[in-house]
């Protein structure tokens, strides 16, 4: 079947075989998966293990080695040529394991951020990932979803969809199911279709699907559509600069290093080739592609703490943020509503039990308008109670059921007919129903708004009677003790309404008040806790009442005696440098809109703070966007604002952000570690030599010695240092200074400190080497295994930049420790092994020469936490 749109949604359902009330059932959605394919389209080739390989070869100094060793081959010095090579391939082959291991999780995350829709199976909505949408899929759609594949509207409320990414048409598109009758129209006007890839702008609808993945107009057109370039994260970008730097100094002392030994007499292939390992060895060109590593695991470990992290430079962030703005409801709390106390007016208070005792005409109205203005679905399977949508509204719906209501019954009897969605700027929602030949309509939200609107209220007798002034303030009292016991309220009114529905919200019934609680997450005073040590001020924002809000927020501890606590109507009054002067002092933003979350994140930055803000809705992007890390809901949130966050939280949880927020401080800390550890085993080889050079000593190392320090250091240790747990005072320190870089000149400082103290070390040996032997094997043999061994207990000093070695231990991260043996056992057979010695130019060493150099290496520990205590001592 062609042009659906040309179709009658009872063709089109029977044609794709499916029932529009029901859905496919789960077998036939699993058969269909298999015949079409999943729902997604082709994905850009990715870089074969071949292709990773070869552009480790791509770089400059590599390809002078090339040719170093080439020619060194043709002049017949062929076992140290060879050599080169192969350890130039070890090293291409490490770093190619490593890069796929990197790709290897940055799709896994990919995948884990995949979105979701909403579909009806075996007569049931279920959440499904978008990819195993079929076609025959009957699909729900609300504000803020992506639309998940091609399909005909079959049911639609004041349904819009903005299908700018389909058609270059900025302006939302107005839908309904109508037929239309009309040849090649154009996408843009086939209004009772929707499209894959497009968003909801409003309302909501139901669809049922035509066609899935490359099928799909999307899928169509996906070849011109160019994929997302994947950019460098400013950390990445800082760090190939500082490389560069470094490089380029690194690069003119190996031109010195070169020039002064062919003045002294040193053989010039040998001299360039030592030349240009050694720029192999210490320029750091690897920086880059290490923190790519250290970032991809690290975000792994953050989905394992329920955080998906979308853009790797969110990372970096991360560790610097010093506000989270977090959402109340289901956030910080449970999201588990129940209703537990009612208010009917005049005077009457009850609870679940009492209201469950009494039959009256204006409790059954309540309850038919808590559960007729309420989009959740709610099923029973094998006698269990299946739910799906806004808990507050499954609240209402389930405490109408225990009082004896059957939803699904209710909803055929009693049909909606139309409807004002519920929004979180209005923050109330109305239904009109077909009943008795009459027309009614429910209207429910926040008591404040509804309230305004009423003029009556239905008494307890069944009579309605005129509301007062006085009895709009008894109800308003109501609802203040009801908000003071920490209660969401939600006011229920109706009305009869005539074919005029431009007065919807106007001169309606009250009947009554539905306060439910809804639990603090019981995680949050322990993450909140945790946010106090690490200067993170927490600030929470949302749409409830301000009496609710500051319960709760005392109970939990983010609102204590001299804190600030603003509405949305007050927030209204100012504009952003008002706000300025006081932001600092507010904890509780209440009763706001998505809108002025945008104006409190404007504050909050021209304050200097980095700020964390979550949201789900749809109108929450532009604040998602504005902060500096934008947390979306897994569960609960849009695609929009998936969309426009950094990270998405997977259980909406907010001791979640608390747990990224310490990750992306490890992972900061690390990356530095390794930067710092690198560069300081590079600067030590440089030293070495260059002095050795400037004291018209013979050349202290070979190349090939220069190339498998270089590997085996750089190697294993360096990963392993990558993955370090986060240090004992990672959430008891300050947030780091956002304009702090990753190499700061302390730390550049303490990079020179190391490596020289590690040269001066081999030095130290070389020259009493000197003097007790004259045998040049032996000689570079002594250095040789100096400085690798002090390589590799530095790697212990790299473990935290400012605290003391004793205090971080050592047994904290066994895969260092087995780095640092592995690497050494190997040290000790290029040392001691027959056939390596030929290869590595290396000689046995004797008891009291291994001894000596052994304790020169370890000497680097002890007198690096001197360092420690001369620099940080003191501002400690
Ligand atoms: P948070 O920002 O912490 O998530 P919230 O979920 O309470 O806050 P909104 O969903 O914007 O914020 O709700 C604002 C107010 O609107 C609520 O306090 C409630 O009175 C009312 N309300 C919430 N959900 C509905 C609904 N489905 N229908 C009608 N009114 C609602």
């Amino acid at each position: 079947m062609k042009d659906f749109y040309k179709q009658s949604v009872e063709d089109v359902c029977s044609h794709l075989g499916t029932d529009p009330d029901k859905g496919l059932s789960s077998e036939e959605a699993k058969k269909r998966l298999e015949k079409y394919g999943p729902n997604e389209l082709a994905e850009k080739k990715k870089k074969t293990i071949w292709r990773m390989f070869f552009s480790q070869f791509t770089d400059f100094l590599i390809i002078i080695l090339l040719v170093a060793a080439g020619v060194s081959i043709l002049v017949g010095e062929s076992v140290d040529a060879i050599l080169i090579m192969i350890i130039v391939v070890l090293n291409a082959t490490l770093s190619t394991i490593q890069e796929s291991k990197a790709e290897k999780s940055l799709q896994l995350l990919k995948k884990m951020a995949a979105p979701m829709a909403r579909v009806l199976r075996d007569g049931i909505v279920q959440t499904v990932p978008s990819r195993e949408i079929v076609p025959g899929d009957i699909v729900i759609l609300e504000a803020g979803n992506y639309v998940p594949a091609d399909g005909r509207l079959i049911e639609t409320v004041n349904f819009s969809v903005s299908e700018a990414a389909l058609t270059g048409e900025s302006q939302p598109v107005e839908k309904t199911t109508d037929l239309i009758d009309q040849e090649n129209l154009p996408l843009g006007d086939r209004t009772n279709m929707v499209y894959s890839g497009t968003i909801v702008s409003r309302g909501r609808a139901k669809a049922v699907i035509t066609s899935t993945g490359e099928n799909t107009e999307l899928g169509k057109i996906a070849k011109l559509l160019s994929e997302m370039e994947e950019t460098q994260t400013p950390l990445q970008q800082n760090l190939e600069k500082l490389g560069k730097q470094i490089g380029m100094i690194i690069l003119a002392i190996c031109a010195v290093v070169f020039l002064v030994g062919i003045f002294e007499g040193e053989p010039a292939l040998e001299m360039f080739l030592t030349a240009v390992s050694l720029a192999v060895a210490a320029v750091p060109e690897g920086l880059p592609a290490v923190v790519t590593i250290v970032l991809a695991l690290g975000m792994y470990n953050m989905v394992k703490r329920h955080a998906v992290i979308r853009k790797l430079q969110a990372v970096e962030a991360l560790g610097s943020v010093n506000v989270i703005c977090s959402d109340k409801t289901g956030t910080l709390t449970k999201n588990e509503m129940n209703v537990v106390k009612y208010y009917l007016h005049p005077s009457i208070i009850l609870d679940q039990e009492q209201i469950k005792s009494q039959k009256s005409e204006h409790i059954e109205k309540l309850f038919m308008g808590a559960i007729l203005c309420n989009d959740s679905f709610i099923t029973v399977k094998n006698g269990n109670r299946v739910t799906s949508g806004d808990p507050t509204e499954i609240a209402l719906a389930l405490a109408a059921m225990d009082y004896g209501f059957d939803k699904n019954e209710l909803e055929k009897r009693i049909p909606r007919i139309h409807e004002i969605p519920f929004d979180s700027d209005r923050k109330m929602m109305t239904t009109v129903h077909e009943f008795e030949k009459k027309r009614l309509s429910f209207t429910k939200g926040a008591p404040d708004v509804v309230i305004k609107n009423c003029s009556k209220y239905m008494a307890p007798d069944g009579e309605i009677k005129v509301l007062s002034e006085n009895d709009k303030n008894e109800i308003e009292q109501a609802n203040m003790k009801m908000a003071q016991d920490g209660l969401r309220v939600l006011a229920v009114a109706f009305r009869e309404i005539g074919d005029d529905y431009s007065e919807l919200e106007k001169d309606l019934v009250f009947l009554g008040l539905m306060g439910m609680i809804d639990p603090p997450r019981p995680e949050v005073k322990d993450a909140l806790e945790r946010c106090r040590t690490a200067g993170i001020n927490v600030i929470m924002i949302t749409g409830d009442h301000k009496i609710t809000a500051q319960t709760i927020a005392r109970e939990i501890g983010i609102l204590s005696e001299n804190d600030m606590v603003l509405t949305g109507h007050e927030l209204i009054e100012m504009d952003v440098e008002d706000l300025v002067k006081v932001v600092d002092k507010v904890k509780v933003y209440a009763r706001v809109s998505p809108t002025d979350k945008l104006k409190i994140v404007e504050a909050l930055k021209k304050k200097g703070k980095v700020v964390a803000m979550t949201g789900d809705g749809v109108n929450d992007a532009p604040a998602l966007k504005k902060a500096d890390i934008g947390v979306a809901m897994g569960i609960t949130g849009t695609d929009v604002s998936k969309d426009a966050s950094e990270m998405v939280l997977t259980d909406d949880n907010f001791a979640s952000i608390v747990a990224a927020v310490e990750e992306g401080r490890k992972i900061f800390d690390n990356i530095r570690k390794v930067v710092y550890y690198l560069l300081s085993c590079n600067i030590s080889e440089v030293v070495t030599i260059f002095v050795s050079i400037l004291l018209r000593l013979p050349l202290p190392l070979i190349p090939v010695q220069i190339l498998w320090m270089n590997l085996v250091t750089d190697g294993l240790p360096a990963l392993a240092l990558g993955v370090e747990p986060a240090e004992p005072d990672v959430m008891k320190r300050s947030p780091r200074d956002p304009k702090e870089g990753i190499m700061s000149k302390e730390i550049m400082t303490n990079v020179f400190i190391g490596g020289t103290i590690l040269s001066v070390l081999t030095l130290f040996v070389y020259s009493w080497a000197l003097l007790e032997h004259d045998q040049i094997e032996l000689l570079r043999t002594m250095v040789f295994f100096t400085l690798c061994t002090g390589q590799l207990l530095h790697s212990l000093n790299s473990k935290s930049i400012k605290l003391s070695l004793f205090k971080v231990g050592i047994k904290n991260n066994p895969r260092l420790l087995i780095a640092i043996a592995g690497s050494f056992a190997l040290l000790l057979g290029v040392i001691y092994l027959p056939i390596l010695q030929n290869v590595f130019g290396t000689t046995n060493l004797t008891g009291k020469q291994l001894v000596v150099s052994l304790i020169a290496a370890i000497m680097i520990i002890p007198l690096y936490e001197l360092v420690k205590v001369i620099r940080y001592r003191k501002k400690e």
